[in-house]
């Protein structure tokens, strides 16, 4: 198998574990139960193209340490797109408001 992708098997393993979760642990199952090479080919593929897929949103949301944490700089430059309360206009950055908002269409002031 010389054309085979580089992925060792902590990654499969990994991989594995996020196509369990995505799609249910049978479906890591299945792949188990009905396996020949042919099968081990089309996944290994499956599981470049997911690495690849992986690659591209660690790139995107690049993790930055902040307050002690690593955390995305998505959230963190969430705050600028942070959207008004639409009943009374308050925009302030807590967490908090911002999740009521995408939920309920208002500030947690307003909703309580
Ligand atoms: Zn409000």
């Amino acid at each position: 198998m010389s054309n085979q992708p580089k992925l060792d098997w902590n990654e499969i393993a990994r991989y594995e574990q996020a196509i369990g979760k995505k799609y249910g642990q049978e479906a890591v199952d299945n792949l188990r139960a009905y396996w020949n090479d042919e099968k081990e080919e089309v996944y290994l593929e499956q599981l470049k193209l997911l690495k690849e897929k992986d690659q591209y949103t660690w790139d995107k949301e690049r993790k930055v340490f902040a307050d002690g944490f690593f955390i995305t700089e998505k959230l963190l430059t969430r705050e600028s797109s942070f959207i008004p309360c639409p009943i009374c206009s308050k925009a302030e950055n807590n967490a908090k408001d911002d999740f009521c908002i995408k939920k309920y269409d208002c500030c947690y002031t307003c909703y309580v």
